[in-house]
């Protein structure tokens, strides 16, 4: 790496915070990422500057917001080599993106006797509304099995497409398990029978490059905070053709061309789905975390993330009774694991005393839980500013769990 890691770290404020008196260890990544000065002094600045509502005055601010906020659908478009910058979405993240096309395209297109295809690794929020909307609609949800390794069965995938088959919703990375999805051969497949994809890319924005024309998946959802962004803000990728004949998600002022009592013509793509005021501020910001990965590279992330992964693999399958969930053969940086007869919750708040920061839980994969029979792991994420040293911390914090319910 040209960068050193100290010079990275020192973008990140956060990471100088101190938990009763130990360096914080933030390893909750997955949750979300922390956020570089550049991005916070983005929202700053426009607050300070800029705060103007887009795509409605003529005068000076309203005019410099709107380009800021269009420049930021343009990077994303480039971001995820989106053959037009009109196929982004503006959206508050991972989970109403996947609400919006069960709710428009979904509604429009599943009825009863139609069946649609979710993964066991799925993420509630690319579960419940697909569940939902085959309750509603009386269509069948159906769910690919998860082998051992925490990888998809690819076979019995391949067994249930069939020519009642209409949408399949997977995620590109499980953010309980870290499994890599082939989301390439997963579209394939399911073109074949005709079936839109829906690929739930929350988790994998910030690991590697996403080329949504390369996958030729016909949705892609993301969320900000999870790739070194603001909360509250996303997006979603959507084919033209399938945005255009989408009826709209939600109604009033942005979203219209003309209104009178007794019709109202919709907006042109992307504004047709993006009614009312937008977040303008973090939009922009999100601009600035793509900035920032840019400018950092793909090999300088992965680089670092793989030493973490492996680093953090090999130490602590070292510690006697751990045992990790989810062992795929392509991973990204997140480790669940299981201390033997240590409650996940217990390890976690102990581990929380050492300034580290794991999450605990079912990580809102309750589904995936059950089929490993368990009620939740402890998940360690890293981001590319983690470093060896810390997961030696953790490994210290582990040794001392072991010694505190021993
Ligand atoms: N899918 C996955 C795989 C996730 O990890 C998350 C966030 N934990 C979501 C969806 C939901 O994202 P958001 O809360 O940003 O909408």
């Amino acid at each position: 790496m040209s960068i050193t890691i100290e010079q990275i770290r020192s973008d990140f404020p956060i990471l100088k915070k101190e938990i009763e008196g130990k360096p914080l260890v933030y390893f909750d990544n997955a949750a979300t990422t922390q956020k570089p000065r550049q991005v916070i002094d983005s929202v700053n600045e426009y607050y300070r500057l800029h705060n103007s509502n887009v795509h409605r005055g003529v005068h000076l601010l309203s005019r410099q917001a709107t380009i800021s906020f269009e420049e930021t659908r343009k990077k994303l478009a480039a971001f995820l080599n989106a053959a037009h910058d009109y196929e982004i979405i503006f959206t508050r993240g991972t989970t109403e993106s996947v609400n919006l096309v069960a709710y428009t395209y979904g509604e429009a297109n599943i009825h009863e006797g139609d069946e649609v295809i979710v993964s066991g690794l799925e993420h509630h929020s690319n579960l419940v509304p697909w569940q939902q909307l085959c309750f509603r609609k009386r269509a069948k949800l159906r769910v690919i099995p998860v082998l051992d390794n925490g990888e998809l069965d690819l076979a019995s995938y391949t067994a249930l497409l069939n020519e009642r088959t209409r949408l399949v919703a997977v995620n590109h990375i499980s953010n309980t398990l870290g499994t890599i999805n082939p989301v390439r051969e997963i579209t394939r497949l399911a073109h074949e029978y005709g079936a839109v994809v829906v690929i739930d890319g929350a988790q994998a924005l910030s690991h590697g490059p996403v080329d949504v024309r390369d996958i030729d998946c016909d949705f892609y959802a993301f969320s900000a905070h999870k790739t070194y962004g603001p909360m509250g803000i996303g997006g979603l990728y959507g084919k033209e053709e399938l945005l255009e004949k989408m009826p709209p998600f939600h109604f009033g002022g942005e979203m219209i061309e003309t209104v009178s009592f007794e019709k109202t013509v919709f907006n042109k793509l992307p504004y047709k789905f993006e009614a009312g005021t937008p977040n303008v501020a973090d939009a922009i910001a999100f601009g600035a975390a793509v900035d920032y990965i840019s400018n950092l590279g793909w090999d300088t992330i992965r680089q670092q993330e793989n030493l973490l992964l492996e680093y953090g693999t090999e130490k602590l399958l070292q510690v006697e009774g751990l045992k990790i969930i989810g062992t795929a053969s392509h991973k990204a940086s997140i480790i669940s694991f299981l201390l033997d007869n240590i409650h996940f919750y217990d390890a976690g708040s102990v581990i929380d005393h050492f300034g580290i920061a794991v999450r605990t839980g079912n990580h809102c994969t309750q589904p995936l839980m059950a089929r490993f029979g368990i009620q939740g792991t402890i998940r360690a994420s890293f981001s590319f500013y983690n470093t060896t040293a810390e997961i030696d911390r953790l490994v210290e914090a582990i040794n001392k769990v072991k010694e505190l319910f021993a």
